[in-house]
């Protein structure tokens, strides 16, 4: 069966931050600047971005900032799973990617996470909060629910994520790699988690926890343009509004979602 439309969908929730609140004040921002006149409707590979045809858009989820609302995530990414849609979630913090993995990750066995962050997000408990945005990627592997965890542009290791990294056998391109040449190769269905604090400060100020020498949004952009797909799921987490004195962030975040988009309709 082919893969269903892209369906935007709001997560407006960042309880689980460790530093900063702001980022459920995001989705709407990405929103207005992705459908800003600003901005025309093309994709870089040509294609015309269009709601309705290209993608639907199920709104927000509404959700109560305690723990319930990752069962609510996980209901509602769910539902757009079983349509054999493709979720393209806005978050909020990166905590949702674990409730948004439950849904997706059981449904494409062979699934490989292509995630963009300057952290790996790999502790096992972060300040006692197993469901911390700094945990999510030890529940997802913990429950399988993905084969295979690449991640790129991580510049902020401590020696017990470099642990929980060789335990799960986690491909990481660090940012010095990654200034080496070092580039991902990745092969079937393939879910695509972007953390905007992958991409280096400069470019996407809009972020709790600034970590500089990062990624350029090219950099990014290269990636999607090259994953042979399928892309049966993705994420843009951790925009702040809070930090964001240029507003430059949701329109980082609007250009990963049209190029998101495009490339997910490309690859089928
Ligand atoms: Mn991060
Ligand atoms: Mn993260």
């Amino acid at each position: 069966m082919p893969l269903g439309i892209p369906t935007l969908i709001g997560l407006p929730y960042d309880a689980s931050s460790s530093f900063l609140r702001g980022p459920a004040e995001a989705p709407p921002l990405i929103r207005e600047a992705f459908r800003s006149p600003a901005f025309n409707a093309w994709s870089e590979a040509g294609i015309e971005i269009v709601e309705g045809r290209s993608y639907v858009d199920a709104g927000d989820v509404e959700l109560p900032q305690t723990d319930e609302a990752r069962e609510l995530v996980e209901r509602a990414i769910a539902a757009i799973v079983a349509r054999n849609d493709r979720p393209l979630s806005l978050g909020g913090d990166h905590s949702l990617t674990y409730p948004i993995l439950r849904a997706v990750g059981p449904a494409y066995p062979n699934l490989t996470i292509v995630q963009f962050d300057a952290h790996s997000d790999l502790y096992d408990a972060f300040e006692g909060d197993r469901y911390s945005h700094a945990t999510p990627f030890a529940r997802i592997l913990e429950e399988k629910l993905a084969s295979r965890l690449v991640q790129i542009g991580i510049r902020a290791l401590t020696p017990h994520q470099r642990e929980q990294a060789t335990r799960f056998g986690v491909d990481i391109i660090d940012m010095r790699a990654w200034a080496r040449g070092v580039r991902p190769q990745v092969t079937g269905p393939v879910y695509v988690s972007i953390d905007v604090d992958g991409i280096d400060p400069g470019f996407a100020p809009g972020v709790s926890h600034r970590e500089p020498g990062g990624l350029s949004v090219r950099d990014v952009l290269g990636v999607i343009q090259s994953l042979p797909g399928p892309i049966v799921g993705a994420d843009v987490v951790e925009v702040n509004p809070s930090q964001d004195e240029s507003g430059l962030t949701p329109i980082v975040g609007a250009k990963l979602v049209r190029e998101l988009i495009s490339r997910m309709i490309e690859t089928g």
